[in-house]
């Protein structure tokens, strides 16, 4: 049994899990992550100590916001989001407060093992995991593997150009891909047009009744989405995507019209082997491919096999 940790914005989701993939426990708490890097992970610790009571538990599994250098457990760098997060030896921290092994390995990379062990990538050898919220995260799983670059930080969807001269991003460029195609750039669209704040599950259930107006803003939200799909889709010709994020639970009205659209725009040897599916396990994926990436680390039978 190990215990498996989600950090997210504004909470920590985390659960005991047996290495198979059983959860036993499942929950969160929230956090803020702007008290900085070393408290959250404190609390991830505190957590830990206080499920040792109940639970026999072998190992702690992470999945985090960063670009994190999975193989030592290091936070290779991360946004002011996180103060104090770049430079983190997460793993060391962890390990030296509990004596047990550690893994850490980004979030969106975490989704894309999760499905890839038990969801809709099930099976797949080159596919890209697409989450959609208030940015836009991207996993590049490739050959049967994920695929993180030099500097950890391969698959950064988010920011691919779209606009240049564009809206101005938390990167520092402008016309960044995730400023027009996120969660928060499609409230931000509607909140301009129909000049009010709608939550977007109210605004989904508008589409669904076929409100004119709102689809006209819906389909120019949904056309610059399939933009930055395309480039990606012709660099790399994956066989999948999966669309993650709190989106997904839009299910097949927000996957339908990301299909229309996108197949439109790709060559047709690339559209001929493609498919685009929403993610199965929705918020329980990262803590499965959390599990998975725990596995790969450290079960010595694992390297190379059953990926
Ligand atoms: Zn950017």
């Amino acid at each position: 049994m190990i215990a498996v940790f989600d950090i997210g914005g504004t909470a920590i989701k985390y659960g005991v899990v047996s290495l198979n993939g059983e959860i036993y426990r499942h929950d969160s708490f929230p956090t803020d992550v702007r008290l900085g890097g070393e408290a959250l992970i404190d609390r991830v610790i505190g957590r830990v100590k206080e499920l040792q009571t109940e639970w026999e538990i072998s190992g702690i599994s992470i999945s985090t916001a960063g670009q994190i250098d999975s193989v030592n457990g290091v936070v290779f760098h991360a946004t002011d989001n996180i103060p104090g997060y770049t430079g983190l030896n997460i793993s060391s921290k962890v390990h030296e407060a509990t004596g047990l092994k550690v893994s850490v390995e980004n979030d969106v990379n975490c989704t894309a093992l999760g499905e890839h062990w038990m969801g809709v990538a099930r099976g797949a050898a080159d596919f890209l995991c697409v989450t959609i919220g208030t940015g836009i995260g991207g996993a590049l799983f490739l050959r049967e593997g994920l695929y993180a670059g030099p500097a950890f930080a391969a698959g950064e969807i988010g920011h691919i150009n779209l606009y240049p001269g564009g809206r101005v991003c938390t990167c520092g460029n402008e016309g960044c891909y995730e400023q027009y195609a996120s969660s928060k750039a499609l409230e931000m669209l509607v909140q301009e047009k129909f000049d009010s704040i709608m939550d977007l599950r109210d605004f989904f259930e508008q589409l669904r009744n076929g409100q004119e107006e709102m689809l006209e803003v819906f389909h120019q939200w949904v056309d610059d989405l399939t933009n930055g799909l395309r480039s990606v889709v012709h660099m790399i010709n994956p066989e999948l995507i999966i669309i993650g994020g709190g989106i997904s639970e839009q299910g097949d009205f927000l996957l339908d019209a990301i299909k229309t659209s996108l197949y439109k725009k790709i060559m047709p040897n690339h559209a001929s082997k493609l498919q685009v599916k929403m993610a199965e396990y929705g918020n329980k994926a990262n803590l499965l491919g959390a599990v998975k990436h725990y596995r790969n680390q450290y079960l010595r039978e694992e390297k190379g096999v059953e990926r």
